[in-house]
């Protein structure tokens, strides 16, 4: 079956946001959902019950995972978003629809949201056209949300001539405007993809607090460790209102990286403690880390997690052009190494053994044209001391590159550097005269530690090889354009993201690598 190639969105943030106010929407609603008053909680919700947006997620062909999460007063003390506990059911309506003014509603249905989970749904709506746009909203009581756009998947195996999205990775909220967010938000994408460090734990005080105008609750001050500290902390975060039009216009595929519990935790080690001791603490933390997660992002069920543990890495298909592979590259890696000896052992692992079978098999498998391996962490090799990215596991490394010199047309997208990096991947990591196997394209930051430089401490690290092509530090994203031609990837950044949210888009350096020819080829 050919799709219909995406055809330019019609979608305009602004245009929903005027559509999405109540009485519009309460009115359309009403008509249209006869349960609407028995369905109606005894209590009424609070007021703004939407101000934390809405998103959706895991798009298939058939499917898109929607999301929202009810929170009257985001910041409300127990980390229960100001909704009261009783009753502990409350039922949300969604409604999915061809156009902005849901007037063909295709799918319509409720869930319920409680108290466990931090009143978060995630209702999955079956039964869509693959390669299509949708249009989605929630109601609860008599509010109704923002209105969001979505996009499922083209058909297994469809002919569809371009797929166009976008990499994003650490949202540092306390150190930057979103500005990169605001930007991205105005484009025209088919999915975002989420790399890791959506939320970081540490302690919001006046001394890392460089969002200028903002004003942070005693409560953030400390390193989150708890359940209710990490959803504050995902509120907290959530409430800026260009991450939720970045959520709005696109779905999104997301994995985490270790700030999601913290920082620099492999599997169930944590950052602090004896390395060999698998703590009971830090267990703990990566459970409530993984709920947090699961509560605020648009995941699927099949990805919530169960205490400690939580599958996130799948793969997805965009028709016959792209296979993307999601990869979960902190739960269940090797511990650091103590010496030499050990970082190069050929068992080593960064994925673990499961996550690394499924990996080459579904690499091997792949009918795709690209196939795009998402890491939450870089893969090129830049210095033997960065044993937290894959140059800590250089035998799986191999391995993978092995089995993606076997693969048609291999891409990496990494982020966690807070730079934007796009490098050759050599076939042997070691030798940089070895023929290229694909390219890697490494997003910045959202937001870390201010403005950032085009240059600073650690560019030689990187620039001292050949294979890497480009390198800056400041804040932004890549904007990816696939077609069975080529790959285009543009290098976006914000000039500053301290002062205020209004700085303009601007581009680093565009690149293109053919299909065919693995190479990045820099086009301005
Ligand atoms: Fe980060
Ligand atoms: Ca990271």
């Amino acid at each position: 079956m050919v799709d219909v190639p995406p055809t330019k969105s019609t979608f305009s943030r602004r245009a929903l946001l005027q559509l999405s106010g109540a009485s519009v929407g309460a009115i359309a609603l009403g008509i249209d959902a006869p349960e609407a008053a028995d369905a109606t909680p005894a209590r009424p919700v609070p007021d703004g019950a939407f101000s934390l947006g809405v998103a959706s997620g895991d798009p298939r062909p058939d499917q898109v995972v929607l999301w929202t999460r009810l929170a009257p007063e985001p910041l409300a003390d127990n980390g229960h978003g100001g909704m009261p506990l009783r009753p502990a059911r409350i039922p949300v309506h969604y409604e999915v629809a061809d156009d902005q003014k849901f007037r063909s509603v295709v799918r319509r249905g409720s869930v319920i949201a409680s108290p466990e989970l931090a009143h978060a749904v995630h209702p999955e709506v079956r039964g869509l056209k693959p390669g299509r746009e949708y249009f989605y909203r929630f109601r609860v009581g008599r509010q109704i949300s923002p209105v969001g756009r979505t996009k499922t998947m083209p058909d297994t195996g469809a002919d569809i001539k371009t797929l166009s999205f976008a990499t994003a990775s650490c949202q540092r909220w306390y150190e930057a405007h979103f500005t990169a967010y605001r930007h991205m938000a105005e484009e025209d994408l088919d999915l975002i993809l989420f790399l890791g460090d959506y939320i970081y734990e540490y302690g919001i005080t006046d001394d890392n607090l460089l969002r200028q105008g903002a004003s942070v609750p005693s409560s953030q001050a400390l390193d989150i460790e708890t359940l209710e500290q990490y959803r504050l902390r995902h509120s907290l975060f959530k409430s800026d209102s260009h991450l939720q039009d970045a959520h709005a216009i696109a779905p999104w595929l997301t994995i985490w990286d270790d700030h999601d519990v913290a920082t620099n935790y492999g599997n169930e080690i944590g950052p602090v403690g004896p390395r060999d001791v698998p703590s009971k603490y830090f267990i703990h933390r990566r459970a409530v880390g993984y709920r947090a997660f699961y509560e605020n992002v648009p995941l699927s069920l099949g990805m919530q997690s169960d205490g400690p543990d939580a599958r996130i890495y799948q793969h997805h298909d965009a028709g016959s052009l792209a296979r993307l592979y999601m990869l979960d590259t902190r739960q269940y890696r090797d511990a650091p190494p103590e010496d030499r000896e050990e970082q190069y052992a050929k068992g080593r692992t960064i994925l673990g053994t499961d996550q690394e079978r499924w990996l080459h098999k579904s690499l091997h498998r792949s009918k795709a044209h690209w196939n795009l391996v998402v890491s939450g962490v870089a893969m090129v090799p830049v210095t033997e001391s960065r044993t937290d990215q894959w140059d800590g596991y250089p035998a799986a490394r191999e391995r993978i590159l092995e089995t993606m010199q076997r693969s048609d047309n291999p891409v990496v997208l990494s982020g966690d550097i807070h730079h934007s990096v796009a490098a050759d991947v050599k076939a042997k990591p070691d030798d940089a005269s070895s023929s290229n196997v694909g390219v890697e394209l490494v997003c910045t930051s959202i937001g870390s530690n201010g403005d950032g430089a085009p240059k600073d401490s650690l560019a030689d690290d990187w620039l001292q090889h050949s294979y890497v092509k480009l390198y800056d530090g400041r804040r932004g994203y890549v904007h990816c354009r696939l077609t069975d031609q080529e790959l285009t990837a543009d290098f976006k950044y914000v000039p500053y993201v301290e002062a205020d949210d209004q700085a303009p888009l601007k581009t680093i350096a565009r690149f293109r690598t053919e299909a065919g020819n693995p190479g990045l080829e820099r086009i301005d």
